[in-house]
């Protein structure tokens, strides 16, 4: 029951820096279809691309681990999201861990906290199973580590983090 965790409140507000994520609607289209292809068991992704000098980063690759699935929480082991990062091109970079919740609740639990992989991405929760619900990035938790805390951004600073573009990207499903 990862909602009945609760966390810390944040040490410190968030503050928005200038690095933004470029995201594909392909890329947006496809996560939702691998969330909700997991039916009601809350499931996993992975976005990777090339960051540019600046930091800022451009999803080509929409990659589903193997991983465990249930209907209140998911995990994704160590080895299995090895076998994901083999498959990638030298210059991605893990960009966002994105997973689903039951229903419109879209915080991290201090389960969630502990699950994302790297402090240097961005950890999404889609609502409802991943299921469409309102035009992005409306409904949908995007946290990003900073002080010490996964801050659970506000639409504005969502808005600024994530663009959406235009772009090609891979899909693999490996669960
Ligand atoms: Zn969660």
């Amino acid at each position: 029951m990862e909602d009945e965790l609760e966390r810390s409140v944040p040490p410190f507000p968030y503050e928005p820096g200038t690095a933004r994520l470029f995201l594909p609607l392909k890329a947006l289209e496809a996560t939702h279809q691998l969330l909700q292809s997991a039916g009601h068991r809350e499931s996993g992704a992975m976005w990777y691309g090339p960051k540019d000098a600046d930091g800022n980063g451009t999803v080509r690759y929409v990659g589903a681990p193997r991983q465990q699935m249930r209907r209140r929480n998911y995990h994704v082991s160590a080895e299995a999201l090895a076998e994901v990062v083999y498959r990638l091109p030298e210059d991605y970079k893990p960009l966002a861990q994105v997973h689903s919740h039951p229903a419109e609740w879209v915080e991290h639990s201090s389960y969630d906290d502990t699950m994302v992989s790297s402090q240097r991405i961005l950890s999404l929760v889609f609502p409802f199973y991943g299921r469409e619900m309102s035009e992005f990035p409306h409904g949908i938790g995007v946290h990003e580590w900073q002080n010490g805390y996964w801050h659970c951004l506000d639409l504005d600073c969502a808005t600024r983090r994530i663009s959406l573009v235009d772009g090609e990207v891979r899909v693999e499903d490996m669960r």
